[in-house]
């Protein structure tokens, strides 16, 4: 790969590459901008088939990160990092310090936080070398696991989207087909079935599914049936890319709205999501509560439950915005939330040339 082409191509402000010997940290952290505040983005500990992979990998989050937050009005930029390497068998205290040791190098351009591969009492560690972590534990002044943050903002994006769609944010007697019963689809099933909804669920575990029958009475689909459930919503919170040309014709429901990142399988998603009728709530919008769960730490005062979960309501307002945009100006929803992302940096941008004098 001839990185600074690919790095220039998409204008990343910074590529870091982290190592550490006697540990066998292996690692990459990519900032792809600061232009809104730090880059804050999470550590993704993954067994990368190749060097190249990972860097892809990890270009390609950090660039959504700074989409993410910008979209959701944060004053936060976008940035990522993989660690090379299986966790299951790779994971160590030394290297995960090792690992926070280069991160703190980094000055406070580039936060932290849980992704996947990595988990809280990973952030405490990384604690314990570095103050530019988040998500580390309550007690370390952190904001925990953001998952319930996170499927918090799912439930208000369905609502501003059946508000939308049905003139009314109520989600009773909706039937929602959820693909992923884990962190984010186990809380998000909470909400539904206290907000009266009807829930069909699919995940290819049969313990998550299980679960989701005795402690909900959640109705089931087969893993590869979930997306073709006739149903109001669909709701893909497992893995992306499940929204291309094979899946789509398929679909029977009014919209999708899910945690999961990447949803479209390619460009051509959107257009033939349009075709087929079925509104589209861009996931990066909708899937924005984590981060704004985790932005309250850097706020004054430091994190607060309440005002987090204020905080991440906003995601109403935000895809309601997002969705009259994309109807008002001829344009899908995904390129209405780019453009809302895009406009955003460039205004302030401009504001933080204002300075006082050195
Ligand atoms: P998780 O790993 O806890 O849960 C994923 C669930 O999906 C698991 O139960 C797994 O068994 C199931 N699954 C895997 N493949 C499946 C398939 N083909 N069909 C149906 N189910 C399948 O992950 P999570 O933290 O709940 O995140 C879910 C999605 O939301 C991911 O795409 C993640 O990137 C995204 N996301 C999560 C957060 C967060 O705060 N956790 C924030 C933003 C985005």
């Amino acid at each position: 790969m001839d990185v600074f082409d690919r790095i220039g191509a998409d204008d990343y402000e910074q590529v870091v590459f982290c190592h550490d010997r006697r540990s066998g940290l292996r690692a990459i952290v990519a900032v792809h901008s600061t232009r809104l505040g730090p880059a804050l983005g999470g550590t993704r500990f993954y067994p990368y088939q190749s060097e190249a992979e990972g860097l892809e990998d990890v270009l390609r989050l950090a660039r959504g990160m700074t989409y993410k937050a910008a979209a959701a009005g944060l004053d936060l930029g976008g940035g990522k990092a993989v660690i090379l390497g299986d966790p299951a068998r790779e994971k160590s205290e030394a290297l995960l310090r090792a690992y926070a040791r280069h991160v703190d190098a980094l000055g406070g351009r580039y936060l932290t936080a849980q992704d996947v591969g990595t988990t809280q009492d990973d952030m405490d560690l990384i604690r314990r070398e570095t103050r530019f972590v988040t998500g580390a534990s309550l007690d370390l002044g952190g904001s925990g696991d953001p998952s319930a943050a996170t499927a918090y903002g799912v439930v208000w994006a369905m609502k501003a989207v059946a508000r939308h769609v049905w003139g009314d944010t109520s989600l009773a007697g909706r039937h929602v087909a959820l693909a992923g019963v884990g962190k984010v689809g186990r809380a998000l099933l909470g909400h539904l079935v206290d907000e009266r909804a009807r829930v069909t669920v699919a995940d290819v575990s049969t313990a998550a599914v299980e679960w989701a029958v005795s402690q909900y009475g959640a109705e089931v689909a087969p893993v590869e049936k979930i997306h073709a459930v006739d149903c109001d919503i669909y709701s893909p919170c497992a893995l992306g890319g499940i929204l291309g040309a094979d899946t789509i014709p398929e679909l029977r429901c009014a919209a999708v709205v899910g945690s999961a990142n990447n949803q479209l399988a390619d460009a051509s998603a959107c257009g033939l999501l349009a075709r087929a009728g079925v509104l589209y709530a861009p996931d990066y919008v909708v899937n924005a509560g984590g981060l704004i769960n985790i932005a309250e730490e850097l706020l004054p005062g430091g994190y607060r439950p309440d005002r987090a979960l204020t905080a991440v309501r906003r995601i109403f307002d935000t895809v309601t915005s997002v969705l009259n945009v994309a109807e008002a100006d001829g344009v899908t929803t995904a390129e209405a939330a780019d453009r809302r992302a895009e406009h955003r940096i460039a205004a302030l941008s401009a504001v933080h040339q204002i300075r006082p004098p050195a």
